[in-house]
């Protein structure tokens, strides 16, 4: 039986449909436009592809954008000072520094210097350790789409074997936080999950993966996940992003996934548009915050 495909692209726009009315709302009871700001150094093309898609996703809902380009000889020291000005700034709710920053630039202290309550990618310590406290600030954007998306399929967590490949800071590691919750705000049927967390140095990774009820890739690597390291069935969320030959694929062999997945995401229109919806969640959020 052919997997049926989650669709990010379409549940994305649903959810900005909601955003626009809360946005609204929150206007028409006398709240200001949340504004979001853009930190965007050097010239990664697929980066400025990112922050302009967040721009028109912003203009989408009724937010308002703003983006701050710098060159690639910034150095820590300037972006720091830039981050000082947008922290102390009433009318910025939220800030985003694009990733990766060149290579000259301290990231871990350039993330570390946006205010928690304006940090809506929420990477800064405060905003994790709320996360793994379970009473968070914001969710981080890529893992509250991957389990928005779940939900909306109906897909329950609860009891179920999650794998999750990739550990990093903006993907696999919060993901993995979220889903050992009791409730992250979808109900406890989208929480309450058993997590595995696969890296580079895992050993059998295909035995790991074959155990999976629910198998999310984020890893880069295009291709890493083959039909025989999934267990017929298996839900499947490919959060990885490659370019190859010009087109975007996933983590996740699609096409012979598809015979083996109950569930599976396509890439591009997965989990991507989900990630954006999420920023612009958050900064609603933010302004909402700071407006108490
Ligand atoms: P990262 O490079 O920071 O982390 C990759 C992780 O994969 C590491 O933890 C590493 O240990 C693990 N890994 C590497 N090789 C492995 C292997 N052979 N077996 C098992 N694990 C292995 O990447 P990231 O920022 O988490 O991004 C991962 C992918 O997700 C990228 O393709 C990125 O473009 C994509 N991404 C997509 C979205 C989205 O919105 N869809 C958002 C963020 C990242």
């Amino acid at each position: 039986m052919a997997a049926q495909i989650l669709d990010g692209k379409e549940t994305a726009r649903k959810l900005r449909e909601v955003l626009r009315g809360e946005v609204e709302q929150w206007r028409a009871a006398g709240g200001p436009q949340p504004l979001l700001v853009a930190v965007l150094v050097g010239d990664d093309p697929a980066s400025h592809v990112y922050v302009r898609n967040k721009e028109r996703a912003c203009e989408q809902v009724g937010m308002a954008s703003r983006l701050v380009r710098l060159p690639t000889t910034t150095a820590t020291a300037q972006l720091l000072s830039l981050l000082d000005e947008l922290n102390q700034d009433v009318a910025v709710n939220g800030i985003l520094v694009q990733l990766p920053l060149p290579a000259g630039i301290d990231t871990q202290c350039v993330l570390d210097a946006v205010h928690p309550t304006k940090d809506v990618d929420a990477f800064c310590p405060e905003n994790v350790g709320l996360l793994v406290q379970g009473r968070p600030r914001f969710l981080p954007c890529t893992p509250h789409g991957v389990v928005h998306l779940l939900a909306q399929y109906d897909i329950e967590l609860v009891g179920k074997h999650v794998v999750v490949v990739g550990r990093s800071d903006i993907v696999g590691k919060p993901l993995a936080n979220m889903l050992v919750q009791r409730d992250i705000g979808f109900g406890p049927r989208f929480a309450n999950a058993t997590v595995t967390v696969c890296h580079s140095q895992s050993q059998n990774l295909p035995a790991l993966t074959r155990s999976a009820d629910v198998l999310v890739a984020a890893v880069g690597r295009p291709k890493l996940i083959t039909a025989d390291m999934v267990k017929m069935g298996a839900v499947v969320v490919d959060v990885g992003i490659n370019r190859v030959d010009d087109h975007l694929v996933g983590d996740v062999d699609f096409e012979a996934l598809r015979e083996v997945a109950s569930y599976l995401t396509p890439v591009p229109g997965g989990v991507g548009p989900l990630t954006i919806a999420m920023l612009l969640r958050n900064t609603l959020t933010a302004c909402q915050q700071q407006h108490r």
